[in-house]
């Protein structure tokens, strides 16, 4: 991995020697691998036929003034937003400020907002978005909002939270599966490269010697380590398609970690379930093949794993650890 340095650091003692170590937050992982899973599950579906009546149901459901408001501010908020990203025509904005009431001008603001962001609504929402995210409505305080809630769940064919929401958790919705930070552990500790930029004047396209800037990045083919825990089997399948669609997008450079994706920085790629790697002698544990398996934690022994594989006890609780299989050891190394 060549990433743009991830902000977040911590100082680990190993050998007697404190180290800062810069990782990839779980927050961050698991930030990219939902948003990733957010726009590509969405855009998999088609426009409903019975789409008219259902937004003309919606308008019957939220006919009260308060709710009204409340959803208008949502939508005029998403529409501003994606044609200030030029994603969506400019001619929507002027129409959302021209709908007085709800009537069916809505239901041509509606597609064009539904033909941009994706159709399979039912399978997952936005949740960055306020207007088409999902949350526990039984948790709603104002009455006004749980109606606008409620009537929009209905329209996007949501019984109370979309899929994605129910693996990766939502506004009163527990996850149910947990990341890990992701450590670097080959090579350990991590070498840090500092570039240094000169900043352009804007105004006389002058290098500004003054305006050095530093960044810190990595150099191309560092392993990272991070462990899923999924909590309920039931979404088995649906985090490994996931992952494997993360995977995917990663080796086609379609999604980055960490800062400045857009200037070919934070490329990856992903191994995730069973899988061999190969570390190097300058990892965190020396020169060794390690087997990685996903595997039921229910009812593991933690006195079967490696020795050297207990090294990475710094970084993760031992329990994860069970995981890891010492396939080969370079003895005398
Ligand atoms: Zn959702």
């Amino acid at each position: 991995m060549s990433a743009d340095l991830p902000q977040s650091k911590i100082v680990i003692n190993y050998n007697g020697k404190e180290y800062l170590i810069p990782y990839i937050p779980a927050t961050s992982f698991k930030g990219v691998l939902r948003s990733t899973v957010e726009v590509s599950k969405r855009k998999a579906g088609k426009s409903p036929l019975d789409f008219e009546n259902k937004v003309k149901n919606f308008i019957n459901d939220i006919n009260n003034e308060r709710s009204m408001k409340i959803f208008k501010d949502y939508l005029t908020d998403e529409i501003e937003l994606l044609v200030d990203s030029g994603i969506l025509d400019k001619k929507y904005k002027e129409m959302i400020k021209e709908l007085k009431e709800l009537d069916s001008k809505l239901i041509d603001i509606l597609k064009a907002y539904f033909d941009v962001t994706g159709w399979n609504y039912k399978e997952s929402c936005y949740i960055t978005s306020d207007l088409d995210r999902c949350e526990n409505i039984a948790l709603i305080e104002d009455e006004n909002r749980r109606k606008v809630r409620e009537a929009w769940n209905k329209l996007t064919n949501r019984e109370y939270f979309c899929n994605t929401c129910l693996l990766y958790g939502s506004s009163g919705l527990k996850a149910s599966v947990r990341f890990t930070n992701f450590y670097p552990i080959d090579p350990f500790p991590v070498r840090i490269d500092r570039l240094t930029h000169v900043s352009i004047d804007r105004r006389t396209w002058a290098a500004s010697p003054k305006k050095l800037y530093n960044e810190e990045i990595m150099s191309i083919g560092n392993r990272f380590l991070g462990f899923a825990l999924l909590l309920n089997d039931n979404y088995l399948t649906q985090l490994l398609e996931d992952l494997k669609l993360l995977s995917e997008k990663a080796n086609k450079m379609e999604v980055t970690l960490g800062g400045r994706g857009s200037t070919g920085y934070g490329a990856f790629s992903l191994d995730f379930n069973d899988f061999t790697i190969e570390l190097s002698d300058e990892s965190l544990l020396g020169k060794v093949r390690l087997k990685f398996k996903g595997k039921d934690l229910s009812n593991i022994s933690k006195n079967n794993i490696n020795e050297k594989v207990l090294l990475l006890k710094i970084f993760y609780p031992t329990y994860l650890l069970s995981t890891i299989e010492v396939v080969r050891e370079d003895v005398g190394k």
